[in-house]
């Protein structure tokens, strides 16, 4: 075995990949670009090697500054990860011929595998079922349209470089083929500099179902059960499980067989995995699934097969790679339970998925859930960059039977606590809540035909609003209590640490925005009603007698409020906008809050309108305008600038009419 691993990657990959080699007693080396000098995976490996600007293309994708470095380490062995060079044959060669051990497949079976014009020849020859269509050079638009309709549509069009769905194009008639086919040759062009594209049967009901091989480079190869992945946005995958939901035991077995076939028809090395596209519009059936493309490098979905097989990829990549055979024959090779994984982004599900960077101000994920596993990228603190793709991790559940780890998933999400940059969190969760999804009926049409289910777009309820009511008062209270803290007021009702209970707000409203949108907080809790705020940002209230456990963000201006699987932004709208009602049949204003008193706008004897401001209070960085409820003369004010006042103080009192 070798002594020490470069890992020339970066985010979870390098961190799972850490994780396994470490547990092997080998070194870890990291790479890092200029964005990653604290990043997660560096923080973790045994020692880090800079290697380059922010950009991709000038630190992750250099392999000859990845190379140097690996050699400076003094590793033996390189592993690619997924993404970057983990498919570029000519670095795996470079590395060979620096002498390092290249954690992957012969060069030779990167290339043979690269073009999905190429890779579908070589497997029609190999006897395994390929998509049906046209896959040859001739690139002419009436010859393609030609075998368009020869095909029969709809049908894909496919660039041959293609990869991440660029260069596809799904066309329903004739009618509209030469304006898809230019469209996709363009874009293949601009994305990898090859305009050449291939005619595939669109399949219908298409489910992609994919197998995970393994090869020794001494004959052996091993089929390790399939992952579904027909959960898919932009034809880019989502959400994946294994085994895949309603597969018989005889296309597993021959799915295995062609995956199989398909690695050693290229010489195949390492872990690969087979994709196959199926028609599912009759079930899953043998006779119904053909050859899209291999990956020829370990899958960002490898943990479900992990699950199910109780293995660890990343170490039989290593064992494989150091030249030992593989540990299990095919017979071997364990299937227990069900798993499914979830890919956590940043990015904004409101807003046409867009990425999401910024800190990360919160990342919790709750302790002791059974059978979850978690991949994070980053930790809470670190930076979502716009560098590279917004990942934050992967989680995992496992459980015997699916519906219990779509279960276990389902509770893990709505109990984790983001902050900071828009996530799909809430939208994951969703998806294991939706009734299609659960009973199994998935396709890769699956999101986009539910996506109004699975994208709220409504405001916080009246349950969110409570609890942001409470939030903010027990903050404002909180302030206070810090700063009578530091002027050691230990008698104060405030100086005690239990939050509020229902005092002396008769009623009140702040208005806030909350995620763009104008909301109003009620401040008059109801008996019984109670909020404490953690130092860690933990909110733990009873709000209309139900208890409830939510976390909070304190802003510059305002707070994030983490509840269910969602994080909302409140933000308190201009001050002169806080409409806080005191209590005007008593004639007096009374502080709906604890707070400092920090302008004094009233005047005694002055006549002032209903809505002129009185008092400007101030807690939690936040300043609120008291204004008058009413129209009517000033008695006398109560208060100086810069005194701290209780919850329900009178702070103006009105002259009786
Ligand atoms: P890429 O390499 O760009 O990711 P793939 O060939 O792997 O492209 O296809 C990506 C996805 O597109 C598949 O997972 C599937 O959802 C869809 N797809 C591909 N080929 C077909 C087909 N012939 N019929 C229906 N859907 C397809």
């Amino acid at each position: 075995m070798f002594r020490t691993l470069l890992i020339a990657n970066r985010g979870e990959i390098a961190v799972r990949i850490i994780r396994t080699a470490r547990a092997m007693s080998l070194k870890t080396v990291a790479v890092y670009s200029d964005a990653d000098r604290d990043a997660y995976h560096v923080a973790v490996a045994d020692e880090a090697w800079h290697i380059g600007a922010a950009p991709a293309g000038e630190s992750y994708l250099r392999g000859e500054a990845i190379i140097d470095a690996a050699l400076r380490a003094g590793a033996d062995a390189i592993h690619p990860g997924y993404g970057f060079l983990s498919e570029n044959a000519a670095f795996a060669e470079a590395c060979e011929k620096a002498g390092l051990v290249f954690v992957g497949p012969p060069a030779g079976a990167i290339r043979a595998m690269g073009l999905k014009d190429a890779a579908k020849a070589l497997m029609e020859k190999a006897g395994v079922p390929v998509v049906p269509g046209y896959h040859g050079d001739n690139q002419e638009a009436a010859f393609l349209a030609e075998m368009a309709a020869k095909t029969g549509y709809p049908v894909l069009i496919k660039a041959v470089a293609g990869g991440g769905g660029k260069g596809m194009r799904k066309v329903e008639a004739p009618a509209d083929f030469a304006g898809a086919l230019a469209a996709a040759q363009r874009e293949a062009m601009a994305a990898f500099g090859d305009g050449r594209v291939l005619i595939e049967k669109y399949v219908s009901s298409p489910r992609h179902v994919e197998i995970q091989v393994f090869a020794d480079g001494q004959g052996h190869a091993v089929a390790l059960h399939e992952r579904d992945c027909s959960l898919q946005r932009r034809h880019q995958k989502v959400i994946e499980e294994a085994p895949a939901p309603g597969m018989p035991s005889g296309m597993r077995r021959a799915m295995g067989e062609a995956a199989v076939a398909a690695a050693k028809a290229v010489g195949y090395r390492g872990a690969g995995t087979v994709e196959f596209i199926a028609d599912s519009s009759d079930g899953l059936r043998s006779d119904a699934f053909w050859f899209m493309e291999m990956n020829t490098r370990l899958q960002v979905e490898h943990p479900v097969t992990e699950a199910i097989t109780g293995l660890d990829l990343v170490e039989w990549q290593l064992r494989v790679a150091a030249g030992e055979p593989l540990p299990l024959t095919q017979d071997q090779i364990p299937l227990d339970g069900h798993a499914v994984e979830v890919r956590l982004y940043a990015e904004d599900p409101q807003n046409s998925f867009l990425p999401s960077t910024g800190r990360l101000l919160r990342l919790r994920a709750p302790a002791h859930a059974s059978g979850v596993r978690m991949d994070m990228g980053v930790r809470e603190g670190d930076e979502v960059s716009m560098f590279y793709d917004p990942m934050i991790g992967k989680i995992i559940a496992h459980a015997p039977a699916r519906e219990q780890a779509i279960g276990r998933l389902r509770h893990f999400l709505s109990a984790m606590e983001i902050a900071g940059p828009k996530t799909n969190l809430a939208f994951l969760a969703q998806v294991m809540g939706h009734d299609a999804f659960i009973a199994g009926e998935i396709d890769t049409g699956f999101i986009e035909r539910h996506m109004d289910a699975l994208v709220s777009r409504a405001g916080p309820d009246s349950g969110a609003l409570a609890l942001a009511g409470a939030v903010y008062r027990t903050l404002r209270g909180n302030e206070l209590r810090a700063v009578q803290a530091e002027t050691a007021e230990p008698h104060s009702p405030w100086s005690a640490n239990d939050g509020w209970v229902l005092g002396g707000v008769r009623s009140g409203i702040a208005k806030f925005s909350c995620d763009g949108e104008p909301v109003s907080l009620e401040l008059a809790p109801e008996s019984g009603d109670s909020c404490a705020i953690g130092p860690d940002g933990e909110v733990r209230a009873v709000i209309g007698g139900t208890s409830l456990h939510a976390a909070c963000v304190v802003r510059e201006r305002g707070f994030i409020l983490i509840h269910g699987g969602a994080a909302r932004e409140f933000t308190p709208a201009d001050p002169l906008d806080v409409d806080v009602a005191g209590d005007a049949g008593g004639g007096a204003l009374k502080a709906p809050m604890p707070g400092k008193i920090i302008q004094v706008l009233a005047q005694a004897g002055a006549q002032v309108a209903r809505g002129a401001p009185l008092i400007v209070m101030e807690a939690m960085k936040m300043e609120q305008t008291l204004l008058a409820v009413a129209d009517g003369r000033i008695g006398s004010v109560t208060v100086v600038e810069g005194e701290q006042v209780g919850a329900g103080q009178a702070l103006v009192l009105f002259e009786i009419p």
